[in-house]
């Protein structure tokens, strides 16, 4: 692993947040201040292909990293962008289950509002 991925790999594994590749790139630059976009965007696709971090597609949003790479279920926040863990795949075995079928994947967002954004 070179210095650049170890870096982006553990700002993706520390962080509470699934954060976007911005996020991630602006948090590397704090440690390491010439490290390019590129090369940020380079190395999270390369752990999202080998399977050490998982990438999250959004419609209309970019794309968000997470360090768990095991299939669980997201809640995403309409207003705010917020993505929190709500469950841990359970879903996923009960899916596997009830349809027999080999399943290889597993991405189920769930749209809401967040606690913070409905007391707004
Ligand atoms: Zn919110
Ligand atoms: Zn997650």
């Amino acid at each position: 692993m070179t210095k650049q991925r170890a870096l982006i790999y553990s700002i993706v594994t520390t962080s509470q947040e699934h954060l976007s590749a911005e996020q991630i790139y602006f948090l590397a630059r704090q440690q390491m201040p010439g490290i390019a976009l590129a090369t940020v965007y380079n190395n999270l696709n390369r752990l999202s292909r080998l399977g050490l971090i998982a990438r999250i597609a959004l419609s209309g949003q970019p794309d968000r990293f997470d360090k768990n790479p095991a299939p669980h279920e997201h809640a995403l926040c309409d207003c705010c962008g917020r993505l929190d863990d709500i469950a841990d795949g359970s879903f996923f075995q009960v899916l596997q289950a009830h349809t027999q079928l080999e399943l290889t994947g597993y991405e189920l967002t769930l749209h809401h509002l967040c606690s913070h954004c409905r007391k707004g």
